[in-house]
């Protein structure tokens, strides 16, 4: 069972740092921390999302842009542009590849208190270092694997990061129950949310996208708050002075 367990415990690790530092800390700066903090953030993004892992910077600057564009043709990653799941997920790297090559200028309100450490990036970033993590992921799979359905988990296991996203971002704007009637189609994708750990409550977060905390209703539960509390409580973090 070493690959089930290493699916289940990448798929959390790696949306947990997708959620916290890409999503609330880089994106939308709801927390603060030291320069040393954020340079072992971005070693925690590349160890865990290996070779799927994204720029906080250009991630911050597409999500800033979906939240003034959501649903419109400006809209980045809209499933309301691109329905298929499959098609969208190539429209979303396309269109990260532009802003992360300077193809697209990200206007300068957009790029405000973004993290960045180029030097770091073009070793994380390069396909060198992609390639390197796909051939010790097919490695782990063969040497563990010891069921042919195991291997179906080997696609997500390489894109982890990138197929994360994409899923809050085409069934976030599908699919699942509204607590509050917007101008776009954010919807929260389910009542209890244990896969995304609280960003499935996109509804909420479109709402409120100033608030830290996701979770509106008593039976909603938002673990990545938790988690970001408890790094608040350890002195990891700071929250934003507004
Ligand atoms: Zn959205
Ligand atoms: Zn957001």
């Amino acid at each position: 069972m070493v690959i089930p367990v290493f699916f289940v415990i990448h798929w959390y690790a790696s949306y947990f740092l997708q959620a916290f530092f890409h999503h609330r800390y880089a994106s939308h700066n709801h927390v603060t921390m030291s320069k040393r903090s954020e340079k072992f953030f971005f070693l925690c993004c590349f160890l865990i999302h290996g070779s799927s892992y994204m720029s906080p910077y250009v991630y911050g600057i597409m999500h800033r842009t979906h939240h003034i564009h959501a649903d419109r043709p400006e809209d980045p990653h809209s499933p309301h542009n691109e329905p298929n799941f499959f098609k969208l997920m190539l429209l979303t790297r396309n269109n990260y590849q532009k802003f992360y090559n300077s193809q697209i200028s990200a206007a300068e309100n957009l790029k405000k208190n973004l993290p960045e450490w180029d030097a770091f990036e073009n070793i994380a970033h390069n396909w060198i270092s992609r390639s390197c993590w796909i051939v010790a992921y097919i490695s782990l799979y063969i040497l563990f694997a010891t069921a042919w359905w195991m291997y179906l988990l080997l696609p997500i296991t390489i894109t982890m990061a990138a197929f994360q996203a994409n899923v809050v971002n085409w069934w976030g704007h599908k699919f699942g129950y509204i607590n509050f009637k917007l101008r776009n189609t954010a919807k929260n994708m389910f009542p209890i949310d244990v896969i995304f750990i609280g960003d499935a409550y996109h509804n909420n977060h479109h709402k409120y996208p100033g608030r830290i905390k996701n979770s509106c209703r008593w039976f909603e539960l938002d673990i990545t708050y938790h988690l970001i509390n408890l790094l608040h409580n350890l002195r990891v973090l700071r929250w934003r002075k507004s």
